[in-house]
This record gives C-alpha cells, sequence and structure tokens, in this order.
C-alpha cells in the first residue's frame, strides 16, 4: 500500500521536470488518477496522499466505489470511457467531468440529465487522432461541427479535447500524435470556442504529452501497478 504514495511521488515528479523542460507551469498540469479495477482502499491511499481528481471507466464500478468513500472529502470524478446511452443519466448525476463525449446525441443526453442544481458538467471531445476505425472517438474532419453544437448545450461546460493515440515507443510518434490534438484546439479556438483543456498522456507517454501543451494527464498503471 506504501507503494501507491511512492508512486504518486514518482508520477508528481515525472510530470514537474516535463513541464520544467518543456517551460512552462507545473502548476498548469493536473494529474488524474486511474482508478479502474482498483479497490476502493487504494483510492482511499491515493486521497491520503493528497490525491483527489480520480478517472474511473466503467459506470457501475465508479458508483461502487463512490459509496464507499463518499465520507471522504474533495474527490472529484472524471468519467473516461465509452459512453452508452442508458448510462447517460447517471453520468451527468455523479460526475463532475466527462472526457469522452463523441456525439452529439450523448452531449444532448448529458445536458438534458444534468440535475440543475449541480455546476454544469465539464466536458471534452474525444477525437481520434490516429484516425483508426476500430477506435471511439470524433474524427478531426467531423470535430468541428461537434464542437460548436456542444458548446451550445446549457448543461454542459465544453471544456477541451481528449485522445487515446495508437501506443507507441516512439517519443517522436508520441508526439506527433499529440500536437495533432493541440493544433486542433487551437483552430477550434480560432473559431471563437474558449477552450482550455488538452486531456493526453498516460503512464507511457505522458512526458511527451506534457511536452506537446497537456493540462490533464490521465495515469493509471504507474500509480496503482498492474490492472486486477
Ligand atoms: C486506462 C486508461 C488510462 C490509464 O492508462 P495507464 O496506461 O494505465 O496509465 C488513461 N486514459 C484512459 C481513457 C484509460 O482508459
Amino acid at each position: 500500500m506504501q507503494k501507491i504514495d511512492e508512486n504518486l511521488t514518482k508520477v508528481t515528479a515525472r510530470l514537474q521536470t516535463a513541464a520544467r523542460e518543456a517551460g512552462r507551469n507545473p502548476d498548469e498540469i493536473q494529474l488524474i488518477a486511474v482508478s479502474k479495477t482498483q479497490p476502493a482502499e487504494s483510492l482511499a491511499q491515493a486521497w491520503r496522499w493528497g490525491q483527489r481528481r480520480f478517472g474511473e471507466n466503467y459506470l457501475q464500478e465508479a458508483l461502487d466505489k463512490q459509496a464507499q468513500l463518499a465520507g471522504l472529502e474533495g474527490l472529484e470524478w472524471h468519467f473516461i470511457g465509452p459512453i452508452q446511452s442508458n448510462k447517460t443519466r447517471a453520468i451527468a448525476q455523479h460526475f463532475a467531468w466527462v472526457h469522452s463525449v463523441d456525439r452529439d446525441k450523448i452531449a444532448r443526453r448529458l445536458s438534458e440529465q444534468r440535475p440543475p442544481e449541480l455546476p454544469p458538467l465539464q466536458v471534452c471531445l474525444q477525437v481520434n487522432i490516429d484516425q483508426e476505425d476500430s477506435k471511439a472517438g470524433v474524427s478531426l474532419a467531423e470535430l468541428p461541427t461537434l464542437a460548436q453544437q456542444v458548446a451550445t448545450l446549457p448543461g454542459l461546460t465544453l471544456r477541451g479535447l481528449m485522445a487515446i493515440p495508437a501506443p507507441s515507443d516512439s517519443a517522436a510518434q508520441q508526439r506527433a500524435g499529440f500536437a495533432r490534438l493541440r493544433h486542433a484546439m487551437e483552430a477550434l479556438r480560432a473559431q471563437g470556442l474558449s477552450l482550455d483543456t488538452l486531456s493526453m498522456g498516460m503512464s507511457g507517454d505522458l512526458e511527451a504529452a506534457v511536452a506537446e501543451g497537456a493540462t490533464l494527464v490521465r495515469v493509471g498503471t504507474d500509480i496503482f501497478g498492474p490492472r486486477r
């Protein structure tokens, strides 16, 4: 268990080093601990270390852990997995952020179902930057239309873009994928959308993501160890 503390300290140091090397302020980069398949006790351990943002992929598993951890203050839950339409209501009720919106129908449901007493749901659009057929995410070609539509929805605040690039061991290739996401966000900003978030970088490529402007990095394995 002590290992989770050490891992969080190491990952935070990696982020700080990467930020410094990129000439960026480390405070612009927030760490999301991706806790899918990990038991609630591991999240509690991370919380005691000081971690507050957690990312989950599977709704029922996330709701179970949220119930178990209800006594911990300041937790911020990020939904980062594929979204089926019959899950939107619970996601809109139980999360602060959703990173994996990739179609208009899901966005409209999340907006309608966001409880009015909560602040708007903070949303990133997931982009298929490698144009892989098998992958979730809106294509770069369809992104501008989707972004303009989502930006009008009252229950949501469109914050930025998210991607999961094809895995690569080459730092240059990793950076090229993340650069495509950054350019896509810059193009949307030039069209008048006020976006400030690039959700990119995981255990194996967080340095490349920070070099290309990541503001939220999603790290699982290097914090919690292998998934169960
Ligand atoms: C599982 C997952 C992560 C974490 O990946 P690691 O390689 O374990 O750091 C990040 N983002 C998404 C969307 C995931 O599904």
